[in-house]
């Protein structure tokens, strides 16, 4: 009987085997996405606070 956990990033169930390297997120992309929201809120911590939104390709003009 297979293991069967919920992708942390979209809630979908995923088989927990060993071939699927995703795991335990169900795909390569929503693994992605959860390591860009670490990385974002490490980048948030090291910098200032509620200049979360400035994105540094686009310069404020106001
Ligand atoms: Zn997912």
């Amino acid at each position: 009987m297979p293991t069967v956990v919920k992708c942390p990033t979209c809630g979908t169930d995923v088989v927990w085997a060993p071939e699927n390297k995703f795991r335990p997120f169900c795909s390569e992309r929503c693994k992605q996405i959860d390591l860009g929201a670490w990385a974002t809120e490490k980048y948030v911590i090291g910098g200032k606070p509620g200049d979360a939104a400035a994105d540094p390709d686009e310069p404020h003009d106001d």
